[in-house]
């Protein structure tokens, strides 16, 4: 089998699994005082070094959550809450268009129950790039609050989120780097070699923040709830592990014929977004399944729906073009063998399509 969809979950990395493995053999609630407590909060504190390390801030500032969903959600109530309180009210939202969906319903449903909030499109270039130009980010009366991702997780571009001046937040899900201009970042472990179901986010000083789960005091009190112990030291052993270069996928890109979204701009190395113009991406998806290759149609998220990725028709692309778009993403394991059973695989479905 080749898979070829690690922008949807990435395989667990060597490294990770000896660090949970370690992990599961401790017994102890890292809350606890005794030995085994003490134990487990080590494995938490260790990996929460080995993060900050690799995001450039101070352990203090990372809050292990349940992924990049919870991270995401955390972000956005936890900034527009804590703005609350301290009287500096958050009254627009500005999120891009091409934001994943957990942080657009969750943008979406904060403006919904928090009166006074506005929600502001940013929108997005044909190559899939925010379009920074056509939007005033600082207008008006009030406190805004920024949402763009680094990169998206769809086409890989990624996003001048270095350029944005204010209260910002960036999905750092799919490129994990340190944003100094960023007061939140979040990140998911599964994304680069780490388990499923652990992710952190990171508040930098002075941001305003109110916690969400409260209870236990753990995670610095903001965000409570007994950690994952094992989760925790997969994700401290799979950040900051080299990433691949973009080899494999202008190999993969070689060999294609349809059209490549934002192929124009800096993409992530490792992502390609293409479409298979005529066939639907549902067929492609379980032809090149049978095949033996594991691809994705857009975001893995928005699979097994009709509609089109909210990503590429943000990008202008037609409804019927989008729905042959497929998703490559590459990661530490791919090889050129995964590239060329992809290539060849599609060869015989588009072959079997012109003969039909
Ligand atoms: N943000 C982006 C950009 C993603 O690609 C994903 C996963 O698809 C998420 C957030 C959600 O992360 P998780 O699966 O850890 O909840």
């Amino acid at each position: 089998m080749h898979y070829l969809d690690h922008n949807a979950t990435s395989p667990l990395r060597p490294e990770a699994r000896e660090a949970m493995e370690r992990a599961l053999s401790v017994t102890g609630n890292p809350s606890s005082v005794h030995a085994g407590g003490r134990a487990a909060r080590r494995i938490v504190e260790e990996a929460r070094e080995l993060v900050a390390d690799a995001m450039g801030v101070a352990p203090g500032k990372v809050i292990f959550t349940s992924g990049g969903t919870e991270a995401n959600a955390l972000a956005l109530r936890g900034a527009v809450e804590g703005a609350l309180e301290t009287g500096e009210r958050i009254t627009r939202l500005f999120v891009s268009a091409i934001e994943h969906d957990s942080v657009r319903a969750m943008a979406a449903a904060l403006t919904e129950r928090v009166p006074g909030l506005r929600l502001e499109t940013i929108p997005a270039t044909a190559d899939g790039v925010i379009d920074l130009a056509s939007t005033t980010l600082n207008e008006g009366k009030g406190r805004a609050l920024v949402a763009v991702m680094a990169a998206n997780n769809e086409t890989g571009a990624i996003q001048p989120v270095e350029t944005i001046d204010g209260l910002l937040f960036v999905d750092a899900v799919q490129k994990p780097d340190r944003y100094d201009n960023a007061s939140y970042i979040s990140l998911s472990a599964h994304k680069l070699g780490g388990p499923q179901g652990v992710g952190a986010l990171i508040v930098k000083d002075g941001a305003p923040f109110a916690a969400q789960l409260l209870g236990g005091g753990q995670e610095h009190g903001l965000r409570a709830g007994t950690q994952n112990v094992a989760g925790i030291a997969g994700f401290g052993a799979a950040i900051g592990r080299a990433r691949i270069d973009s080899t494999l996928r202008d190999r993969f890109e070689g060999g294609l014929k349809g059209p490549i979204f934002g192929k124009a701009v800096p993409r992530l190395p490792n992502t390609s977004c293409f479409a298979l113009p005529g066939i639907a991406a549902e067929t492609s998806l379980m032809a090149l399944d049978l095949d033996g290759v594991m691809v994705s149609s857009g975001a893995a998220c928005s699979s097994g729906k009709v509609k089109p990725s909210h990503v590429l028709a943000a990008m202008g692309v037609s409804d019927d073009l989008a729905r042959c778009a497929l998703r490559v993403s590459f990661g530490w394991n791919s090889t050129e063998a995964d590239v060329d059973a992809a290539l060849a695989a599609i060869a015989r479905l588009e072959a079997r399509r012109e003969a039909a």
